[in-house]
């Protein structure tokens, strides 16, 4: 059977969507013409043009590292969370001029909810465009709120964590230390939690959740985490707010006598917050914090952000 011209690889983050999407491209377009069940060849001309990142029958669509100005005019050099619509135009042409090596012709898109509708939209005009040799390989966390017009034009692959054995194992033999711990918070994806690793996200993440299980005054704590987010190669703003948000659902679940689904060893000090907590006012925190999810990419002073942000979560706690 032949292989679809548009795949999409759905499913949550660090699960190995990225990691396949990538293995096949280099089948893809190896020279070797690996079977079924081979891997690309490592040696042949293609092989060896993609380990050198400079493929002409290959492209990367992914939010760029831009110059970005930032307030009172400092230019922030910050990692975009847009694919711009140059970018698919780009592609426009790579798709209507002839391959080069005369074999398929390969682009990933990662993820495809960078794109806001009017990108969307032109890469759709694309997609419309039957190719023999072209193949899109297009990854998504947050498949659902993908364009149904997208949706419709591509095979989707779903993509699920695996066991929680497996995924132990997997970081035991990738050496990610004290791995398996944070399985839970990572909803099982151990890619997710090497990555966190090995960029030093784990161990921020690891002061913003003490701070979590021993609430102090909101104000104060706002300070402290400033500078997490602030740090070079810091924690995003989201992600903190992802954390608050899993501690305030494990709150709820040690008020209600449920076990906690991202903190499971820390349920002895969660049931001890969770006795002193008012139920509705928690409910409220839960979605007060929901919303300011929104803004967490692009926050106007990040500082009054983090006051807002802990003074409605700890306020359950009468903090
Ligand atoms: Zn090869």
């Amino acid at each position: 059977m032949p292989l679809p011209h548009a795949l999409l690889f759905a499913g949550p983050k660090g699960v190995g969507k990225r990691e396949t999407a990538d293995e096949l491209a280099l089948r893809l377009l190896c020279e070797s013409r690996p079977g079924p069940y081979e891997t690309a060849c490592g040696t042949c001309a293609s092989c060896v043009m993609m380990a050198s990142g400079s493929h002409p029958d290959y492209r990367l669509v992914q939010p760029e590292a831009a110059e970005e100005e930032g307030e009172g005019g400092e230019s922030d050099k910050k990692k975009s969370k847009q694919i711009r619509i140059g970018q698919v135009r780009e592609l426009e042409e790579f798709f209507h001029v002839g391959g080069h090596r005369g074999g398929a012709r390969v682009c990933v898109i990662d993820p495809a909810e960078a794109m806001n509708p009017v990108v969307a939209n032109s890469l759709l005009k694309i997609l419309e465009e039957p190719s023999a040799s072209f193949y899109f390989l297009i990854i998504s966390h947050r498949w659902r709120n993908l364009l149904p017009t997208l949706l419709s034009r591509v095979r989707r692959v779903m993509f699920n964590p695996p066991a929680g054995r497996q995924a132990q194992e997997w970081l035991a033999r990738n050496k990610v230390p004290d791995g398996a711990k944070w399985l839970d918070f990572f909803g099982n994806a151990p890619l997710a939690v090497a990555d966190a690793a090995a960029s030093g996200r784990l161990r921020k993440l690891d002061a913003i959740i003490a701070d979590l299980l021993d609430p102090q005054e909101p104000l104060a704590q706002a300070a402290r985490w400033e500078a997490h987010v602030k740090a070079e190669g810091g924690l995003a703003m989201e992600e903190l707010v992802i954390a608050v948000q899993k501690w305030l659902h494990d709150l709820g679940q040690a008020a209600t006598g449920a076990a906690p689904r991202y903190f499971p060893q820390q349920n002895k000090t969660l049931s001890a917050l969770g006795q002193r907590l008012s139920l509705p006012l928690l409910l409220q925190a839960q979605r007060q914090v929901g919303q300011l999810r929104r803004w967490a990419n692009h926050p106007l002073n990040p500082r009054l952000f983090l006051e807002d942000l802990c003074v409605r979560a700890f306020r359950p706690l009468g903090l």
